[in-house]
């Protein structure tokens, strides 16, 4: 099918929820995507950081493909190897004691959500349901991670949205103790405000959310479905603010690609959800926990610093060009924000730069690196051509 074919049919059939670039992808490897008509782009995106180990990785098919002609899916009333397996691997080299799988990003924020909420039931009974969370976050699309979302911008159209949530500033202290109250049972912050613009939290500020959430005793909870999975340059940010929270939820990246997610608990909360509290239909499914084994396996200890060294090599390379249109570049390993001045708005730039071969994402009012985390050298040197290029 052509652009045109595909357009039509969609602009026919589906929803029209998203504003989309006009580009029909149709196959890639590793950063490189071809679209329909045959012309070739270099993925500074992987979705939005979901292809971590880049496009058509041939482990990756092997391990999807093994598992896919074996046993796709099952319900969740029987074990099955690579759910047991996904949870160990993910568990140990995160320093969690349990795990609970789901679909994406938001449906793990919700089962964090829950399993905090729960926590505090068991604990202090009802009225201690509140979640502070920071402003300028995202947390998800549901109707309840949207109230999380402390965006106001997130706050409209379907209503009424969920109690129980207030809002601090990122990086204030005082502003988190001046919403504090005999209702809360936990703190849940991005390290690095992704959609919100790329901004990292200052270490300090999360090491005082922490120690508040023991003083308090709230669960800390770290939304890592955009900085989990190797992004930062650990296999999860929280590994390099000196943390541990007492749960975690991640998806994006965990499978490159395929639909997963979930939420580890340390100690504290690791026991919360009993059969029949808390579940999912496709939560854990075969296929995916396959691929995240395969995932998980890849992103060692040598791959974590390369993803660090090549982050530092797009920061340093986009400074060199110091482009007039382009401002502070900032971020954590592979995870970069990129501000943007001037008379054109992020928008306008990113559709430039996709006119010109090199797919780009948007975070606030800045541009968004997320490339995959296998990138070359090669494709970074033309994606980074294609910037300079486009941009001067
Ligand atoms: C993308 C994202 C989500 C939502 O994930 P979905 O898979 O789209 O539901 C939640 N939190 C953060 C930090 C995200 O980046």
């Amino acid at each position: 099918m052509t652009l045109e074919e595909i357009k039509a049919l969609d602009d026919q059939y589906v929803m029209h929820s998203y504003g989309r670039f006009p580009v029909a992808v149709d196959r890639g490897e590793n950063a490189t995507l071809w679209d329909t008509e045959g012309r070739a782009y270099i993925d500074f995106t992987a979705g939005i950081g979901v292809a971590s180990l880049g496009h058509a990785d041939q482990g990756w098919q092997r391990a999807v493909a093994a598992q896919a002609a074996k046993l796709a899916h099952v319900s969740n009333l029987f074990y099955a190897a690579p759910y047991a397996q996904a949870a160990q691997k993910l568990c140990t080299r995160a320093g969690m004691s349990k795990v609970m799988f789901g679909n994406s990003g938001a449906e793990a924020n919700e089962a964090m959500i829950k399993l905090a909420r729960k926590w505090s039931f068991d604990k202090y009974g009802k009225g201690r349901g509140t979640v502070i969370t920071l402003r300028n976050s995202f947390h998800g699309r549901t109707i309840t991670t949207l109230a999380a979302t402390g965006q106001d911008v997130f706050h409209n159209y379907f209503f009424p949205f969920t109690e129980g949530f207030r809002y601090a500033d990122a990086n204030d202290l005082d502003s988190v103790e001046a919403v504090a109250g005999h209702d809360v049972c936990a703190v849940m912050v991005e390290l690095v405000q992704g959609e919100g613009g790329v901004l990292p939290l200052e270490e300090k500020f999360v090491q005082g959310v922490a120690r508040l959430c023991a003083q308090r005793d709230w669960l800390f909870l770290v939304d890592e479905v955009q900085t989990g999975v190797g992004r930062t340059g650990a296999l999860f940010a929280f590994q390099r603010y000196g943390i541990t929270p007492d749960a975690v939820s991640f998806a994006k990246g965990i499978a490159n690609g395929l639909p997963f997610g979930g939420v580890m608990a340390g100690e504290k909360c690791g026991e919360v959800f009993t059969p029949g509290t808390h579940g999912t239909t496709f939560g854990g499914n075969p296929v995916a926990a396959a691929a995240a084994c395969y995932v998980l396996d890849t992103i060692d200890g040598e791959f974590l610093a390369r993803v660090e060294e090549k982050g530092a090599y797009l920061r340093e390379q986009i400074a060199a060009m110091a482009l007039p249109c382009l401002g502070e570049i900032r971020g954590l390993g592979m995870m970069l924000g990129v501000e943007v001045k001037g008379e054109r708005t992020n928008k306008e730039l990113a559709a430039r730069l996709v006119d010109h071969g090199l797919l780009i994402l948007t975070a606030g009012p800045g541009l968004r690196l997320l490339p995959p985390l296998t990138i070359t050298k090669e494709e970074m040197d033309r994606g980074l051509g294609i910037m300079k290029e486009t941009l001067s």
